[in-house]
Order: structure tokens, then sequence, then C-alpha cells
């Protein structure tokens, strides 16, 4: 009995541990180490904390409807504990005086405090953070603080940063170019667009590692499947480099020698040259705007709604939505890219017509993606 006792829980395979429940019998053990699984079930539970700034909860809802595992499996599975997230949780928020009232239990904001306070917790942030107006944060309230002050305590405290979404990777659509952009100065995590020295942690001067899934939504498999790695200890949180590319998106769901154009269900009419330019018909988007020709993601393969669908394949051209820098550089949607003169002059409809079009239009669709973006934006499958 005394060796069973002195036996290293944490280190016991799974055919040991059996053959010692089997041998002393489950209550027996669970006496015996009932301190050691407390612990264990303390160390493998993983803490999240997931955000909300400047967004529509798109990539919360996309979350909602991962199918497998779903999210209610994959929490259970991963031993997560999803300590505050501002639209599953009751909403709650009384404040007396200004200051929240109450406790953790009656009120979410106190929650929310003492969690980033007890740190080691992975934040999920969804939505981007204002900066504006004049770098008060102020077009962005959660209850009477500015949500650039939560994003602040938060990540200062967090293990890991995963933000979801165009919102929160890049500043998405509140970003976008218009009047009022500079007022607001929405930012993303790390990146303002395709510009790193605009993202909000370097505008607070703050270091942590972050991983960016992009997508306007993210898909969910793209969120658990990063959250599962993370948790189980596949990758490195502090050595992130290899798996990311360099807009720190996940290279295994954004392969950058590979576009939804490689993959695209019509795919056999675009090599043909034969467009459609109506909607509602067979043949390829391109000339009602797809942009699937420059966009780094893998919807063709993995597909959305349960490997069901995707966009292109249900007729409705690429946007672009994986790409940072979305909206501006997927804009406008519904427009031949073409149109937009990013093509150098080669005309697709000749191309297709003179026979030569898969040659050619190949050689454009590759110009083009390297015209697509800033011009700072190097290409990214020359790294
Ligand atoms: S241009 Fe768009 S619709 Fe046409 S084959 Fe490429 S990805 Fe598919
Ligand atoms: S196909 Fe294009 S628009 Fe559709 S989800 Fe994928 S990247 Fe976004």
């Amino acid at each position: 009995m005394e060796e069973i006792e002195n036996l290293d829980f944490f280190n016991m395979d799974r055919r040991s541990f059996l053959k010692v429940v089997g041998a002393i019998g489950a209550s027996a053990f669970l006496g015996l180490h009932h301190s050691d699984i407390s612990r264990a079930l303390e160390l493998s539970k993983t803490k999240i904390i997931w955000v909300h700034g400047a967004e529509c909860t798109g990539c919360s809802e996309s979350l909602l409807d991962a199918g497998n595992p779903d999210i209610v499996q994959a929490i259970q599975k991963l031993n997560v504990d999803v300590v505050y997230h501002e639209t599953l949780l009751a909403q709650q928020g009384i404040f007396v005086d200004g200051k929240p009232a109450g406790t953790s239990e009656m009120n979410s904001e106190i929650l929310l405090d003492e969690a980033i306070e007890e740190g080691d917790y992975i934040l999920v942030v969804e939505g981007a953070v204002a900066n504006g107006p004049d770098g008060t944060g102020k077009y962005c309230m959660y209850g009477e603080r500015t949500f650039k002050e939560i994003f602040k305590k938060a990540a200062s405290n967090a293990t890991l940063i995963m933000a979801v979404g165009m919102c929160a990777t890049y500043g998405g659509i509140n970003s976008a170019d218009s009047d009022i952009a500079d007022l607001t100065d929405f930012r993303g995590v790390a990146f303002q667009k395709v510009n790193p020295s605009k993202g909000m942690l370097t505008e607070l001067g703050i270091e942590k590692p972050v991983i960016n899934i992009a997508g306007c939504p993210a898909h969910p498999d793209w969120m658990l499947l990063t959250l599962a790695a993370v948790i189980l200890g596949k990758v490195d949180v502090n050595d992130l480099d290899p798996i990311l590319d360099r807009y720190k998106r996940p290279l295994v769901f954004f392969p950058q020698g590979n576009t939804i154009h490689d993959n695209c269900p019509r795919r056999g009419y675009y090599d043909r040259g034969i467009f459609d330019t109506e909607f509602s018909g067979d043949a390829c988007l391109w000339k009602l705007g797809c942009k699937g020709p420059y966009t780094h993601s893998e919807c063709a393969l993995r597909r959305w709604n349960g490997s069901v669908n995707m966009c292109t394949q249900a007729g409705s051209p690429c946007i672009s939505c994986c790409e940072p820098g979305f909206f501006d550089n997927g804009a406008p949607f519904y427009v031949e890219a073409e149109d937009k003169a990013i093509l150098s002059g080669v005309n697709m409809d000749t191309a297709a017509k003179v026979g030569v079009a898969a040659a050619t239009v190949g050689v454009a669709a590759h110009a083009a993606r390297r015209i697509f973006f800033n011009k700072d934006d190097k290409k990214e499958e020359e790294k």
C-alpha cells in the first residue's frame, strides 16, 4: 500500500493507472491520491476570458455553429473554463456612484476584474479596440470604462492572446477607409490593417504572444483547433513564428502557397474562360468580383457549415474576408477586379477568347496577387 501511495500519479501512463485502480479499487485510489487528483484537475483546467470590442458578435455565433466537435464537446474535452464571455454570460452590471456594485456572482464587471487579477488565462479578443477620439478609447465603452482600458488590463495578465475575426485581428470594417476613420482610430490587437506598428499592443507597449484567426467571421474549426493545439501543448506559445505567417495567421489554415481559387469547385469554368455575368449561374464568378485568386485560406477545402458549402460554391464571389486589409482590399465586392486596373492591362475576356486562358489567366492571377495588396505588403509566398 505504501508503494502505491508513493506512486507518481502525474507521470503514470494510462495502463499503469488502470492497473493500480484495478488492484486497490477506485475509491481507495481516489482517497489515497485525492490531493494529487485535485491538483491535476486544477492544472489541466484552462481558463479563457473572451472579450468583445467593436464587432457584430458574428465570430461568437460562428463558434456556436461548430459541428465536430461542437462547442459544448470542445469545452468538456479540453477541460476549458470559460470564465467570462460577454454575450454568453447573463448580463449584469449594477453601478453605484460610478463603481460596480455587488459580488462576482451578481456582477459580471466584478467577475471580469477578478478573473483578470488571477491571471493564467488565454485571452480571446473579438472586435476592434477603439483608440479614438485622441487616444482616449471612448468610442467603445464597457459600462463606465473604455474597452481600451479593459483590453490593456486583460492583455497584460494573459499567457496568450487569440484575436478572432477581422475586427480583432486587423481592425476589419471599423478600420475601413472613411471620413471618420482617423477620428475613431480602431485598431486590431497586433495590427491595424497590415501595419503592426499601429496594433493596439504596440500602442500600449505590451508584448504578448498573439495568434490571429482571420475571417469575417472566423471559421469555428480554426478557432477550436487552434485553442485545442495550445491547450494540449501541441504548439509552443513562446515560439509561434514557425506556425504563423507574417500576419500571425496559422499557416495550416491560411496556406501561403494556395488560394481559394486553387481548389474552388468552379475552377473548371475559369480555366475554360466561362464566366457568369449575372448571379445564380453555375460558372466562374470572376466577373462578378470574385477575389478567390488572391485569398489565402482553406475555405474551399474545409468548407463551412459542417463542411457542406462555401461562398463560391453557393454562388457568392469570395470577398477576400481572410486577408489583412479587408475590407478595403476586397472592395468593391461585386466588381470584377480587373476594373480596378490591378491586372496591369491583361484582359480576361481576350485571354479566354484566344484559347490560352489557362496559362494566361494563371499568370494574370499571379500578377494580380502581387499587386492586390499594399505595396509594403511584401509577398508572403516569398517567405
Ligand atoms: S475566380 Fe472565384 S469563382 Fe472563379 S474559379 Fe476562382 S475562386 Fe472560383
Ligand atoms: S470564400 Fe472568401 S469570402 Fe468566403 S469565407 Fe472564405 S475567404 Fe471569406
